[in-house]
């Protein structure tokens, strides 16, 4: 397992200003060990204090990065080589004035996981040498993930009080997960939108259906008329599971499009039929799960877990699909929030993540065709 970003920050947070960084106290590296055995190796970073960090990994050739922010090294650390046939060198050193950056360098792909433990304070990698799971031959393969940022063009989606409007946000955040899902997971990926142009709510699954793709995820901001409202939530299609899941509905249906509300409440009368709905709540579970345990250790959020109502973007998915609401852009805080890149690039992280452990435990995705071919009753 991977995780792919972890921040730890133990003291209340300073009231930020909008799109300004979070300041942390400076952290000082003061040692670097590790300890190989048979199956893996751990790598030990002793801090002077918890450290804010950001970890990639990147292929040809596989090596693993590890930033910590607003961190020192004491004193210049020489590379420690390994040479283990997995593992070749570790390296570390002063990146910027701010940042320590450690580069694990690789033979091969490996799993591996980030932790931070206290008393004292350190970050733990663990590398295993182990065949990495999406390199078995059991490992279910994913072929295509549609994502739909939100709005566009003379659409803009919901706009916060300070002008931040859901357009730009949810394309954003869009574009970092479509990173994130080629970078890490290997799967073809097709934005609905890559630029901030209008696309009608029944062309999005439309691309979806035409390229017979595996899973589609839409991405949106909320909104409320009470200020206070705050929060994550991710829908699938179905009948609205409360009043708020149907203003949710309401609103996002309202951008333009070329069908009559008529068809809409045909349709709406047979949701409890659609293909792919336990599929589609499995997912929903999935990234609602990860987007609450992601921003918890750093961000009040609030869970208002799996929902469902009628949004006509997901109406005519063949494949499991989901809308997520990522935050209320209504709300002062998380529209305060949303502006910093810091925050959007958590919520994909936490997308990803959800996606990942959802293509992991099914094995739909490595039967090709049957999601595709699967119809929906109507
Ligand atoms: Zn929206």
């Amino acid at each position: 397992m991977t995780l792919f970003l972890l921040i730890f920050a133990f003291s209340p947070l300073p009231s930020p200003i909008a799109g300004g960084p979070v300041e942390t106290p400076p952290a000082v590296l003061n040692a670097v060990r590790y300890r190989p055995d048979q199956d893996s190796l751990r790598i030990v970073l002793e801090l002077s204090s918890p450290a804010v960090f950001a970890e990639s990994y990147l292929h040809n050739p596989d090596r693993v990065y590890i930033d910590l922010d607003h961190t020192s090294v004491a004193s210049p650390i020489a590379p420690i080589e390994i040479g283990d046939g997995v593992i070749k060198q570790v390296r570390t050193g002063q990146h910027d004035k701010e940042t320590v950056r450690i580069v694990i360098e690789l033979n091969s792909a490996v799993d591996y996981k980030v932790f931070p433990l206290t008393s004292p304070d350190r970050l733990v990698v663990d590398i295993s040498k182990k065949t990495p799971a999406s390199q078995r031959p059991d490992s279910p393969v994913t072929r295509t993930i549609v994502i739909d940022p939100g709005h566009g063009g003379k659409d803009p989606g919901a706009i916060g009080r300070h002008d931040l409007m859901e357009k730009e946000i949810v394309l954003d955040v869009g574009l970092r997960l479509r990173g994130l899902i080629k970078e890490r997971l290997g799967a073809h990926v097709i934005m609905t939108r890559e630029e901030d142009i209008f696309i009608p709510l029944e062309e999005r699954t439309a691309i979806a259906n035409a390229k017979d793709a595996d899973l589609f995820i839409s991405i949106h901001a909320n909104s409320s008329r009470r200020k206070e409202a705050k929060g994550v939530e991710t829908y699938l299609l179905g009948r609205a599971t409360d009043k708020d899941a149907m203003d949710a509905a309401l609103r996002e249906n309202s951008a333009p499009r070329n069908k009559s509300s008529d068809d809409l409440q045909f349709i709406l009368t047979d949701l409890l039929t659609t293909a792919k709905k336990e599929e589609s709540l499995r997912l929903a579970h999935y990234v609602q799960a990860n987007i609450i345990e992601k921003l918890e250790p750093r961000y009040k959020s609030v869970d208002h877990g799996v929902k469902q109502a009628p949004f006509y973007v997901l109406v005519n998915a063949k494949m499991p699909s989901i809308l997520a609401e990522i935050s209320f852009i209504s709300n002062p805080e998380e529209e305060r929030l949303l502006a910093e890149g810091g925050y959007r690039q958590v919520i994909a992280e936490a997308i990803f993540e959800g996606i990942k452990k959802y293509v992991q435990s099914t094995s739909m995705l490595a039967q090709p065709g049957e999601a595709a071919n699967t119809p929906i009753r109507r």
